[in-house]
């Protein structure tokens, strides 16, 4: 019997605003001393009252309209009970019947196929805070506690480890590409959770899921869905699949997932409505306006450059990842009108450096510098010479051509003047003349070289070799 794969993801994001969701604390706590960035609001202590971070609706809404989700015209916030050292207040806020957003859907591009993956909802909620287990107890630390995160989950449409590893890469680019999470696994701003079930292949129906809790990498989330596979695929194979829902956990050590209890229902929770918070309300206009504020998504990017540039699968990958660097080569293109070669410098020269968008290197530097290759007046290495020093600091606001004359880079591609550079070194050198008339490619290279001493290294290249090569076939 061969057997297919269903899986869905619920993946945590944390969003990029100053302060926290319900109070003023930084948001920014990362490397910062434990329990320092909390108040009585984040550490729950009796009586204090949550109050909505704005920038968290904006941020989230953004977020949730740009994974293709309906923004909801009302939603509001329900208690999550629970008990666990990280939850001060013994609940979470979040969203339960009502979220803020439903209905949406991401395209994927999984060995060329395109995919559609529906999105369920996008909810607003709360972080905990973070234990840390060691040999004489755990430690607790409040700093994450009432961080922003949204919610997305997904509906069951994922169908393999290998495809759920893409669409978490796509949902993290497009998160990134509308501002509305840094979504930096190495600091924990992203999750995921991963349901699995198999089925036999062409059965429409469902069966019990296991539920991977905790996934910290994109490495573990294929990892932890591949090791399921397996798991599930044995009690298949001995009749005896998976009768009921469950929670299991991956330990990323030893690469295995362990069972650890009956999956949670939502009754376990005991939802009911946040007393201390308003309803999230919507106009029709509002939710249009944040719809139109989407711009073009990383994957529409990608498809663009490879169609209307020409790029290949590489170079429109990496310039569509992140917003700034997209913003940056679309605004060479326009300037230059020149995008095979944009990318090329962007890509080879400026992104080399890893302080390269700092703001001193501009678009129009490498518009100018694609215009003054065209002309001869540079060569190629003196065009990486001007980008990498457009980078620096100190020459911030220098235009392309000040700095090819700061550097002495300007070739001379002027006839009359080469032309003297050009008879003067045959005139000198009768000998290698003949040999390159009796066939010997070579002297044609060693009087190449001494015009581009007589020179000073000034001479372009190309213009010297037709040159000389017409006087030469004259004589
Ligand atoms: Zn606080």
């Amino acid at each position: 019997m061969e057997l297919e794969a269903v899986i869905g993801l619920e993946i945590h994001a944390q969003l990029s605003t100053k302060s926290k969701l319900w109070c003023g604390c930084d948001n920014d706590a990362f490397g910062a001393e434990p329990n320092t960035r909390v108040c009585p609001v984040c550490m729950g202590f009796p009586g204090m009252l949550p109050v909505l971070n704005s920038e968290g609706i904006d941020k989230s809404v953004r977020g949730a309209a740009a994974l293709g989700c309906k923004i909801q015209k009302f939603s509001k916030f329900d208690r999550k009970n629970y008990f666990y050292p990280d939850l001060p207040n013994g609940f979470q806020i979040s969203q339960y019947d009502q979220p803020i957003s439903k209905n949406g859907k991401v395209e994927i591009s999984v060995e060329g196929k395109k995919r559609m993956i529906g999105i369920t909802r996008v909810h607003l909620e709360n972080d905990a805070g973070k234990l840390t287990h060691t040999k004489s107890g755990t430690l607790c630390d409040y700093n994450r506690s009432g961080t922003p995160l949204i919610e997305i989950v997904t509906e069951p449409d994922l169908r393999s480890p290998q495809e759920a590893q893409v669409f978490a890469k796509e949902i993290q680019k497009i998160l990134r590409f509308v501002r509305t999470s840094d979504a930096d696994m190495e600091k924990g701003m992203m999750r995921f959770d991963a349901s699995i079930s198999l089925r036999p292949k062409g059965e429409k129906k469902l069966y019990p899921r296991s539920e991977i809790k905790n996934l910290n990498s994109f490495a573990s989330l294929l990892k932890a869905l591949q090791y399921e596979i397996k798991r599930q695929k044995k009690l298949w194979e001995k009749k005896t699949p998976p009768e009921k829902e469950a929670t299991v956990g991956w330990i990323d050590d030893e690469e295995k997932t362990v069972v650890m209890r009956d999956k949670e229902a939502a009754h376990d929770y005991r939802y009911f409505p946040e007393p201390d918070l308003p309803p999230v309300t919507f106009s029709e206009e509002e939710i249009q306006k944040i719809e139109e504020g989407i711009p073009e998504l990383p994957l529409s990017k990608f498809h663009r450059y490879k169609t209307d540039y020409k790029l290949s699968e590489a170079e429109a990958l990496k310039l569509s990842e992140r917003e700034e660097l997209a913003e940056f080569f679309e605004t060479s293109v326009k300037l230059s009108d020149e995008p095979k070669k944009s990318a090329n410098l962007i890509l080879s020269v400026l992104l080399s450096r890893d302080d390269w968008y700092r703001g001193f290197v501009t678009p129009q530097h490498v518009a100018d510098v694609i215009d003054l290759l065209g002309n001869g007046k540079i060569s190629s290495s003196g065009a990486k010479e001007i980008l990498n020093t457009a980078m620096e600091e100190k020459n911030k606001g220098k235009s392309a051509k000040e700095l090819m004359l700061d550097l002495g880079l300007e070739q001379v591609s002027d006839t009359g003047e080469l032309e003297e550079w050009v008879d003067r070194v045959i005139s000198e050198n009768p000998a290698s003349v003949e040999d390159y008339k009796n066939g010997k490619e070579k002297a044609l290279q060693f009087l190449m070289g001494q015009v581009m001493k007589v020179s000073g290294g000034a001479a372009n290249p190309p213009v010297v070799l037709e040159m000389l090569k017409k006087r030469l076939s004259e004589k």
